[in-house]
C-alpha cells in the first residue's frame, strides 16, 4: 500500500515503526486519531477533521504538539505527495510514550504522526445490517467524547458478531437501549419522506459527515430530524443509510430481515456532499 507518513519533522514513504511494549500508547491505548478523505484532489471537512483530532487529544488527557492549523497544513502536503489522482485515507493521530503512575498518561509525552495512504472510495453498492448486542458506552464509561482507539475494540466485536449472522454490518445502541449509531459509521433512516437520526447524547460520534449531509438535505428543503431511533423504527423505514468519512453516504439494503431498494433519499444525500465536496479542492482538477 502506496503512502506517506510524517513523525518528527520527516516526511518518508516508509511506514515508521514507532512503538514498543514500553511506550504508554502500546501499553495503556492512550492514542486517538482522526480519518478524513481525499478524493481526487479534494478533502471534505478537513478543517473539521484536523480540529476533532485536537480536541480528542486534549479530552484523553494528552498535551497536543501540533495545532489544528498545523496539521491540516501538513495534511496538505500529504495529499499533495500523493498527487490529484489519488483516492486517499488521511490519519493523524496522538499518543503518548510515558505514564505518570497508575494509568494516567504523561501529557508532556504527547506525539503526532500523520498517515496519508492510498485507500480506494468504496462504491454504493448497498450493505446488509443488523443490531449487535454490543452497546455503545455512555460518556461516564468510556472517552466517548475522544475519537480514541480504545473505543473501536467494541466496534470491532459488534462487526464480527454481525458477520458471522451473514451481515456486512452492526448497528449499536445506547445504554438506554435506542439506535445510537453503525459500528463505525452514524446512521439515517428515512420514513415518508422524513429523514430521521439518533440525537447525539455522547454515546456516539456524531460525525462530521452527518452533521455536512443533514444541514445539504436541510438546505435542498428536506426534512431531517435529530430524534430517538428505535429498531422497530428500522424494521420499517423506506431506506436506511450510513454516513462517515470513509464510505461517504452508502445506502443500507437490508435490516435484519427488512429488505430495501437503495432509495432516492439516499442518493440524493450523496449527490448532493459529493456537489458540495467539489468546493473544497487544495488541487486543481487533473485535465
Ligand atoms: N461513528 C464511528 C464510531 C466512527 O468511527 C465514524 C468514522 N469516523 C463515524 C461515526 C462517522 O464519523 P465521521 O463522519 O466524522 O467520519
Amino acid at each position: 500500500m502506496a503512502g506517506v507518513f510524517w513523525h518528527q519533522g520527516k516526511w518518508s514513504t516508509e511506514e515508521p515503526k514507532v512503538l514498543g511494549p514500553m511506550d504508554h500508547a502500546f501499553w495503556l491505548g492512550s492514542v486517538i486519531f482522526d480519518g478524513a478523505r481525499g478524493i481526487r484532489g479534494t478533502v471534505p471537512d478537513l478543517d473539521l477533521h484536523c480540529r476533532r483530532c485536537v480536541q480528542s487529544a486534549r479530552n484523553m488527557l494528552m498535551e497536543p504538539t501540533m495545532t489544528a492549523e498545523e496539521i491540516e497544513e501538513l495534511c496538505r502536503e500529504g495529499v499533495r505527495r500523493m498527487g490529484p489522482e489519488a483516492e486517499l485515507y488521511i490519519r493523524p493521530m496522538f499518543f503518548v510514550r510515558q505514564g505518570l503512575g497508575a494509568a494516567q498518561p504523561d501529557p508532556a509525552t504527547t506525539e503526532f504522526i500523520l498517515s496519508v495512504y492510498d485507500s480506494p472510495m468504496p462504491p454504493a453498492n448497498g450493505f446488509s445490517a443488523i443490531t449487535a448486542p454490543f452497546r455503545r458506552p455512555a460518556a461516564d464509561m468510556a472517552p466517548t467524547d475522544s475519537k480514541a482507539s480504545a473505543l473501536y475494540p467494541n466496534s470491532a466485536r459488534a462487526t464480527a458478531w454481525a458477520k458471522e449472522r451473514g451481515f456486512d454490518m452492526a448497528v449499536v445502541l445506547d445504554a438506554e437501549g435506542n439506535v445510537a449509531e453503525f459500528a463505525a459509521a452514524n446512521i439515517m433512516m428515512v420514513k415518508d419522506g422524513v429523514v430521521m437520526t439518533p440525537k447525539a447524547n455522547g454515546t456516539f460520534l456524531a460525525g462530521i459527515t452527518r452533521a455536512r449531509v443533514m444541514d445539504l438535505l436541510r438546505k435542498a428543503g428536506r426534512e431531517v430530524r435529530e430524534c430517538i431511533v428505535t429498531t422497530e423504527m428500522l424494521e420499517s423505514a423506506d431506506e436506511i443509510f450510513a454516513t462517515g468519512n470513509f464510505g461517504k453516504v452508502q445506502p443500507c439494503t437490508r435490516y435484519a430481515d427488512h429488505h430495501m431498494q437503495p432509495g432516492p433519499v439516499a442518493a440524493e444525500a450523496r449527490r448532493l456532499y459529493f456537489e458540495w465536496a467539489e468546493g473544497s479542492r487544495i488541487l486543481p482538477k487533473a485535465a
